[in-house]
């Protein structure tokens, strides 16, 4: 039986994760690779990064798929001057593609935020946090409720215990005594969902890279108690949801997820 394609691969995932829907300033699909080389081995990890290529050159991969780009801007050089360039040259020459699919996957259905939501525990029907005008069934952000109310404390125990574990960890912005049952998710930094998120009426937001004065006056203001956990914790869950889309595909690879921990922060004090 001939092997996959590259360009058969990304069909695949593109059909799950179509570009079309990526946001304007993103730079998602095929960064590195032909599309005719033969792909038998496919590593899912959220950073484009040497950790991630040293772990695809050991393991054999074909191709490396990323939910983050490698490059988001235009860039003159791909010289092995850089951590980038770096990166590209040890995939080139060790004939590993490398794609990505990011802001696509973000509102896909089911996307990284539909991972987020089963893995801190959510279950039951769940519904975009922001909602594309065009297809209520995509977009932003899911909300979803936990199986029964809670304390914001056991959920929070709740959302380690789901998430894969890091440096960061996770932390609580409200009193740990508040009862929550229905709860928002975004993978990734959600700033700018923290709006959406009181006017849906959720009683508790986790998503990532919150920073002080929006997380002070969002509390403040009353809005909902808030989870901030490590960006990369948040993508993570995604990775074995998007493995599973190749798995269940007539392409027949092997998949594998990445459990190198690559969020930027290694050490918490
Ligand atoms: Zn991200």
């Amino acid at each position: 039986m001939a092997g996959a394609t590259l360009a058969d691969v990304i069909e695949e995932l593109e059909a799950a994760y179509p570009p079309a829907r990526a946001e304007s300033w993103d730079a998602v699909g095929l960064v590195c690779g032909d599309p005719a080389q033969e792909v038998r081995r496919v590593l899912f990890a959220v950073d484009p990064v040497a950790a991630v290529a040293e772990e695809a050159v050991e393991w054999g991969a074909d191709l490396i798929v990323t939910h983050h780009p490698l490059y988001l801007r235009g860039t003159t050089s791909v010289a092995a001057t850089t951590p980038k360039g770096r990166l590209l040259h040890k995939l080139i020459k060790n004939d590993i593609a490398l794609y990505t699919a990011h802001t696509n996957a973000d509102v896909a259905n089911p996307g990284v935020s539909d991972a987020l939501a089963r893995a801190v525990g959510l279950t039951g029907d769940l519904v975009p946090l922001r909602p594309f005008p065009d297809d209520p069934s995509r977009g932003l952000g899911r909300i979803g409720d936990l199986p029964s109310e809670m304390t914001l404390g056991e959920f929070a125990e709740r959302a380690v215990a789901g998430l894969p574990e890091t440096a960061h960890g996770i932390r609580v912005a409200g009193a740990l005594s508040r009862r929550v049952a229905r709860v928002a998710v975004s993978g990734g930094a959600g700033d700018s969902l923290l709006g959406t998120a009181r006017a849906a009426g959720v009683d508790v937001f986790l998503t990532a890279d919150l920073r002080h004065h929006p997380a002070s006056e969002f509390v403040e203001q009353g809005g909902p108690a808030l989870i901030d956990a490590a960006h990369w914790a948040t993508e993570w869950p995604w990775l074995d949801s998007a493995a599973s889309i190749l798995g269940s595909s007539g392409v027949t690879v092997e998949t594998r997820v990445s459990a190198t921990v690559t969020d930027a922060w290694t050490r918490g004090y």
